[in-house]
């Protein structure tokens, strides 16, 4: 079922992430508004990992997280979250999606290491790809692209 992607993004970020006084995570849309058959779950679950890595690795005082939400000429939707966090070293990039992977730079940041494997694999399963930028000292960027048209069979088995 198509749904208003904006608005549930909207909605899951003030549900799950209440801020304090003063804070906020900025989501702005970029393109013209189009309504996408995503998996209100798999979405769901994409965005509390992204956005709970992206306050989790962001330190006091930094800027916080902003979520966009683009629509182009394509047959896709893209959810990029980028934070002004700590930075994955490049050296370890490679490993980011591996079960269990923790940075050498988390420092007492608590994790299990498995939230970015779950994400890939659900973003995987939706026909869409998923990809970040990251800089130690200067933040990370991810960005998924999802299918408005859902390839929903793949989904029901
Ligand atoms: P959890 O399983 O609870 O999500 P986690 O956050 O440690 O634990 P992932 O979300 O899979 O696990 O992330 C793997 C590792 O990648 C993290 O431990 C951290 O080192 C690094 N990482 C992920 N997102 C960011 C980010 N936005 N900024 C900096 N480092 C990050
Ligand atoms: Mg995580």
């Amino acid at each position: 079922v198509a749904m208003d992607v904006v608005e549930f993004v909207s909605q899951q970020i003030d549900n799950f992430f209440p801020m304090q006084e003063g804070e906020e995570i900025k989501i702005s849309v970029q393109g013209v508004k189009k309504e996408a058959d995503t998996d209100p779950d798999i979405l769901k679950h994409i965005l509390t990992n992204l956005v709970g890595n992206a306050l989790k690795y962001s330190e006091e005082g930094s800027s916080n997280p902003e979520v966009k939400i683009k629509f182009g000429e394509g047959d896709n939707w893209v959810l990029e979250v980028k934070d002004y966090g700590i930075g994955i070293p490049i050296e370890e990039q490679n490993k980011l999606f591996s079960a269990f992977y923790r940075a050498s730079n988390v420092g007492d940041i608590q994790g299990t290491g498995l939230g970015l494997m779950i994400v890939k694999e659900l973003v995987k399963m939706h026909r869409g790809s998923l990809t970040f930028k990251s800089s130690v000292g200067e933040g990370t960027t991810f960005w998924v692209q999802l299918p408005l048209k859902s390839p929903k069979r793949d989904l029901d088995h």
